[in-house]
Order: C-alpha cells, then structure tokens, then sequence
C-alpha cells in the first residue's frame, strides 16, 4: 500500500468536496450549453494555481456554437521534470436538464449525508473533481515525476461530443506524441474498468407513396401501409434474429449483451398538429422512420446495413408499388481497449491496491467521448474510469458519495504512478 499518496488524497477531502460542489453550481445544461465559459475559466484557474498551462479552445462553427452559448473548452498540461508519456484524464463539463422530482436545489452543490448533490454530481463532475485532486496529491508527492499530465473540461458530451472532445481530437490534442494513454472519469462505478461501448448506426426509412383523397384510397398509394410491412418485417425477421446475437463484449447491463435496435420515432402522412380545426383526408405520400441499431464488435456495419437494406430490397420486389430511400444519420464503430493496454493495466493495480481485489471490466451499452479518441485521435490506450453510480446519471436527486470519491480518487494516482514512474510504491 502506497500510504504516502492515498494519505495525499485523503489529506485533500475537503477540497475534493468543494470543488464538486463548485463545479455543479455551474449549471452547464446541454442543451442549450449554458455557462461553458465560466465553468472552463474556473477549472482552468484552479489548474493554474497549481503550476498547469491552460488553453481555451472554442469549437467555433460546432453544432449549437454561437456567442450566446459557445463551446468552450479548456485543456491543461503539466510538464514533469523529465521527459516521459503524458496521461490525459478528460470529463465532460454538460450536463443534462434538470428535470422535475428533485428534493434539493440540483444547481446549489447541496453536500449532506457523505453525498454531494446536484445535476452533475455523478455524471461527472465528481469524476472530474477526483482527477484533479489524484493529479494534485500524485504531483505533491513526488515532485520530480517524468512526464506529463493533462486534464481537459470539454463540452457536449451529452449531445455527441462534437463542439467538445471530436472537435479536439480533430485539432490534434488526443494524439501521440502529445498524449499517450486517456482516462475518462465517468460514473461507472469506482472499481470497474470500462474498456468501450457497443457501435451505433441511426438511419432514417423513407417509404412512398402517392397522394390522393382520403375517401378513395385505392385511387393513391398509402405510404403509411408500406411502413407497416417494413415494421412487420423487423418484427418476424429482424428482432428474432438480432436476440440471437451475443457478444463476448462485457456490456453491463447483461440485456445489452446482445444486438438491439429501437425504433426512434415514426411520422407519415398529415401533421397532427391540426387542432383546433379538423384534418383534411388525404392518402399519406410519405412516412419516416428512424431506428437506433446498437451493434457488437462480432458484427461490421455492413452487414449491420445489409440486415435491413435486405429486408427492404426484398419488399421492393414482392410487395406492389413499394418504394424506399435510408439515409444515415450516424455511425459508431464498437470499441474494446484490450485489457492488457498500459491504461487498464495501470488503473487495474491501483484497484488492487485500494480495494483489495481484481476489477470488474465492463462495456458501455452506449457510446461516450471514447470514440473520438479512437477514430479522430487514432489513440486505443483509453478508458471510462471513475466515481459514481451510473444508475442515477441523468436522475433526479443525481449525488455522488464522497468516500467513493476519495477512493478513487486514490486509484487514480496509482495509475498515475505506474504509467508515469513505473511503480505502485
Ligand atoms: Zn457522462
């Protein structure tokens, strides 16, 4: 047991405390993107204070970039004596709307009962509170450390990443040789390891028709009937065949275990939007569907595609008159940092030493700012580690517990230790 650095971390409570509570009394709600700036200008000073270079970088033309709610993002490095790799922990600074049901003020940093609350608690500004502090107690016990670490507060993670971590990456900053390994401290629990998340394909169907007046159907073509059989056809063929799907990918929860696809929304024909008049019949000439398709590092997207193109194409030929169009809206290609990656190795040990036993390894059902590392930065030394239960992300009454703060806070220095000098001890 390293008791000098956990009693750096422990040392520093109070601190790590304060400074959740801080961070959740920005009320960083994405969207629309509210407060970014100040919340970033206020992680950046704290991290000057303590000796780190701070950079500001607006995702200018970013999705819902505007100089009412900018995507400001902040980027901190500090240099060790020596030259050596550089561990790069990034949270997201948004959080989620509030939402109704909360028996605290979610943007007043509320600390009662060994729990901080707030919107955001969990999810992650705990998390990012506890990278700091794990920087800060590693970096006062040995002063002389090789290497480098960095500690970013990035934008819209809960709309995709992309004025924040993607638009980074693009830049260059979650590359090598400037970083080399990636710890993202979101809530998934203090002594888990998540190495990745599923793969994403959304889309959106398009079935024809022809419009004609709602009294006389057969002189027009329903669009909203050929959606039907396309829905008849996922259900006999599609949803079947996707529940035989397993992955050996450790998805928590286990019903992710296996293919999924949900169906997002479906439109067709008049808007329903006629009141307070009535609507006038008319035979829909098109109808919309977008689905969500969650796939496994077993499966590549093309035969993800094929699986629905097929049962499209297929309706084309047999069903009269059916026509189509599918657009992609996005795609995520599945992840799984391989468990004996420096990054898991190191945090693994420092697991080990905190709580005495193996970590569990688990992978996201869905996708977080990892794949940005991966497919931008082109860097697979990366995790999701750190404090928080994920059940009540996105919750009302959202809280992290201090004691699983400090706790992993404290794995958070070991692996700091073992990536950058080489040691637990
Ligand atoms: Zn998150």
């Amino acid at each position: 047991m390293n008791e000098r650095l956990f009693g750096a971390v422990e040392d520093r409570t109070d601190e790590l405390v304060a400074l959740t509570a801080d961070l959740i009394r920005f009320p960083t709600v994405n969207p629309p993107g509210e407060a970014y700036r100040p919340c970033a200008e206020f992680l950046g000073a704290r991290l000057k204070k303590l000796g780190f270079e701070t950079e500001f970088i607006r995702a200018e033309g970013a999705p819902g970039d505007s100089d009412r709610y900018p995507r400001v993002n902040v980027v901190a490095r500090f240099d060790g004596r020596s030259p050596g790799p550089c561990v790069h922990f990034n949270s997201h600074i948004d959080v989620v709307e509030a939402g109704d049901g909360w028996t605290v003020d979610p943007f007043a940093g509320v600390v009662k009962d060994g729990r901080v609350y707030g919107r955001g608690a969990c999810d992650m500004k705990g998390g990012l509170a506890a990278s700091v502090i794990a920087a800060e107690a590693f970096m006062a016990t040995y002063p002389d450390f090789p290497g480098a670490i960095e500690i970013s507060g990035t934008a819209d993670e809960e709309s995709g990443g992309f004025g924040g971590v993607a638009h980074l990456a693009r830049l260059g900053y979650f590359s090598k040789p400037k970083v080399d390994h990636v710890i993202i401290p979101e809530p998934l629990n203090k002594d888990r390891i998540c190495l990745g998340h599923r793969g994403v394909w959304w889309a959106e169907i398009e079935t024809k028709g022809e419009i004609a007046h709602g009294s006389m159907p057969f002189l027009g073509d329903n669009a909203v009937r050929h959606m039907g059989a396309v829905l008849q056809a996922f259900e006999e063929d599609l949803f079947p065949a996707l529940d035989r799907k397993m992955t050996r990918m450790p998805v928590v929860p286990e019903g992710a275990r296996r293919s999924t696809m949900n169906i997002n929304s479906i439109h067709g024909g008049q808007t329903e939007d006629f009141r307070p008049g009535l609507p006038s019949p008319n035979v829909p000439d098109w109808c919309r569907l977008t689905i969500d398709r969650r796939f496994l590092l077993e499966e590549d997207i093309a035969t993800v595609k094929g699986e629905v193109t097929g049962i499209l194409e297929r309706l084309k030929r047999e069903r009269k008159k059916f026509d189509y169009e599918i657009r992609d809206l996005m795609e995520v290609l599945p992840l799984m940092t391989e468990r004996d990656a420096p990054v898991v190795k190191a945090v693994a040990k420092g697991i080990m030493e905190v709580f005495d036993r193996e970590p569990d390894y688990v992978i996201s059902p869905g996708t977080y700012d990892q794949k940005h590392v991966a497919r931008l930065g082109h860097l697979y030394d990366c995790i999701a580690y750190g404090p928080g239960i994920l059940d009540l992300a996105h919750r009302p009454d959202e809280w992290v517990g201090i004691a699983d703060m400090v706790e992993s806070a404290k794995v958070m220095a070991i692996g700091l230790n073992v990536l950058l000098r080489g040691t637990t001890g």
